[in-house]
C-alpha cells in the first residue's frame, strides 16, 4: 500500500488558490504567472529531480498522481507545467539508466528554470521521428536552429526550450538533433494563442531564426525515423503518462462536480434530489466505472518506467494506449457530467463548460487517435504488407 501523500507537495490551500484563478486566466486568455510562482516556491518544478541533486526525488508514479490532482483545480496550468515536467522526467529516465547528458535540466529545474517543449511543427505527423526545423552545426559542437514550432506551452515564461531539428550538412547527416536553446533575439514568440480551451497554457507559435544551442546543451544526435534511442523512449514514456494524468484529473473533477450537482438539483416531478433519480444514478455510475479504470493503469505503467521494466516493442502501444484511453474516457465523463448538471452547465461561468472545452484538446496531443490505433494494429497484426 502506497504511503505517498500528495498534499505534502500540493497542499490544499495552494490548490484552492490555483482553482480560483483558473476561470480568470481562461476568460482573459492569460498565463497563470502566480500559479507558476507558487508552484516553483513549493518545489514543484523539481519534483522529478533526485534528492541528491536538490529535488524532491519523486518517481513518475508520484508525479502522475500530483498532475492528476493539479488538473482537478486548473487543467491548463497542469498541462503547461506538464511540458516542464516532461523534460525533467526524461532527465530522470536518463539518470536512472546511467545515461549522461541531461544533468543540466535537473540542476536548472532546482534553480528555477522553466523548460518548454518545442517538438510540434505544422504538418509534421512523424513528430519525434522527423523535423522540418533546420539544425545547422557550428564549429564548437553546438547548433543553430531555424524553423517554426507550434503550440509551445509556457510561451511567455520559459527560460530554455528543448527541441529537435534536422542536421542535413554534417558528414554523417541526416541526423535528428535534440537540444536546448536559450531565449534570446533569435527566438520570436508569436501572439497567436486564442483557442477554444486550455487557454491559460498560452501555447503560442515559436519562430527560430538561428537559435543557439551550445555543445553542452546538445543532448542527442540520432538517425531520423523510428529509433530505440533513450531520448525517444524517454520523451514518449514520460509524455504519454503525464498527459494521461492531466486528462484523468479533468475526468475526476467533472465526476465530482456531477455528484455535487446531482445532490443539489431537485426534481419538481418527484420532489427528490436528482441523486435519487435512477437515470441520473446510472449516468453517475457509468462515469465512475469509466474513471476508476484510469488511475491504476497510469500508476502501473509509471511504476514500470520508474523501475526500468522491459516491455520491449510493446512499450509503444502500452503508452499510446493509456493516453488514448485517458483522453477518450475523460471526454466521455465530461459529456455525461454536462448532462447530469443540466442547462446550467451551458453557461460560460460554469466550471463544467470550461472542462468541456479543455478536454477537447486531449485528442490533438500525440499520440492522436489515428496514431494510437496504427501503433496498436501493428502490435497485434504486424506491419501493413507492402
Ligand atoms: C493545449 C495544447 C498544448 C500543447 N502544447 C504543446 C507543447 O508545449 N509543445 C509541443 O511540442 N506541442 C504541444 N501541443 C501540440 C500538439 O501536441 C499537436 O502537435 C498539435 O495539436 C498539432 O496537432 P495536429 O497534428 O492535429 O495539427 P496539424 O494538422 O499539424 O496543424 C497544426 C497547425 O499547423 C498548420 N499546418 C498544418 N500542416 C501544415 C503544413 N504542412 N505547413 C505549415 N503549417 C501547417 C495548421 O494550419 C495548424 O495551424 C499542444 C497542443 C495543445 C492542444
Amino acid at each position: 500500500m502506497s504511503t505517498f501523500d500528495p498534499t505534502a507537495y500540493l497542499p490544499d490551500d495552494l490548490l484552492e488558490r490555483i482553482r480560483e484563478r483558473a476561470p480568470i486566466h481562461d476568460r482573459d486568455n492569460t498565463f497563470p504567472e502566480q500559479d507558476l510562482a507558487e508552484l516553483r516556491d513549493a518545489g514543484y518544478l523539481a519534483i522529478l529531480v533526485p534528492s541528491e541533486r536538490g529535488g524532491a526525488g519523486l518517481g513518475l508514479a508520484e508525479a502522475a498522481i500530483l498532475q492528476q490532482r493539479l488538473a482537478t483545480a486548473a487543467p491548463a496550468t497542469a498541462l503547461a507545467i506538464n511540458m516542464h515536467l516532461v523534460w525533467t522526467g526524461v532527465a530522470k529516465v536518463f539518470s536512472d539508466r546511467g545515461i549522461h547528458g541531461l544533468q543540466f535540466v535537473q540542476e536548472g529545474a532546482v534553480a528555477g528554470e522553466v523548460f518548454a517543449f518545442g517538438i510540434s511543427e505544422g504538418g509534421n505527423d512523424l513528430v519525434l521521428f522527423a523535423s522540418d526545423t533546420d539544425a545547422r552545426p557550428v564549429a564548437d559542437g553546438g547548433y543553430l536552429f531555424t524553423g517554426t514550432k507550434i503550440f509551445t506551452s509556457l510561451a511567455p515564461v520559459w527560460t530554455k526550450l528543448g527541441l529537435h531539428g534536422l542536421d542535413t550538412t554534417s558528414p554523417d547527416a541526416p541526423k535528428l538533433v535534440f537540444a536546448f536553446v536559450e531565449r534570446d533575439d533569435a527566438v520570436v514568440t508569436g501572439d497567436d494563442w486564442d483557442t477554444l480551451g486550455m487557454r491559460a497554457t498560452q501555447s503560442r507559435t515559436t519562430r527560430l531564426d538561428g537559435a543557439t544551442a551550445d555543445a553542452a546543451h546538445v543532448v542527442r544526435r540520432i538517425d531520423p525515423g523510428p529509433n530505440p534511442d533513450p531520448i525517444v523512449f524517454g520523451i514518449f514514456s514520460v509524455f504519454e503518462i503525464l498527459l494521461a494524468s492531466v486528462y484523468t484529473g479533468v475526468a475526476r473533477r467533472a465526476l465530482d462536480l456531477a455528484v455535487l450537482t446531482a445532490k443539489k438539483r431537485k426534481s419538481k416531478k418527484t420532489g427528490a434530489a436528482y441523486s435519487q433519480d435512477p437515470d441520473i444514478r446510472w449516468r453517475i455510475a457509468d462515469m465512475g466505472l469509466a474513471y476508476d479504470a484510469l488511475p491504476p493503469q497510469i500508476a502501473a505503467l509509471a511504476r514500470d518506467v520508474d523501475e526500468s521494466a522491459d516491455h520491449g516493442a510493446r512499450w509503444f502501444t502500452l503508452l499510446s494506449g493509456v493516453k488514448h484511453r485517458a483522453i477518450t474516457t475523460a471526454k466521455h465523463v465530461v459529456d455525461q457530467a454536462m448532462l447530469v448538471a443540466g442547462g446550467g452547465s451551458y453557461f460560460s461561468s460554469n466550471e463544467l463548460s470550461r472542462l468541456y472545452r479543455d478536454v477537447l484538446a486531449g485528442a490533438f496531443h500525440p499520440s492522436d487517435p489515428e496514431s494510437a490505433h496504427a501503433t496498436a494494429a501493428s502490435a497485434w497484426l504486424g506491419p501493413i504488407e507492402s
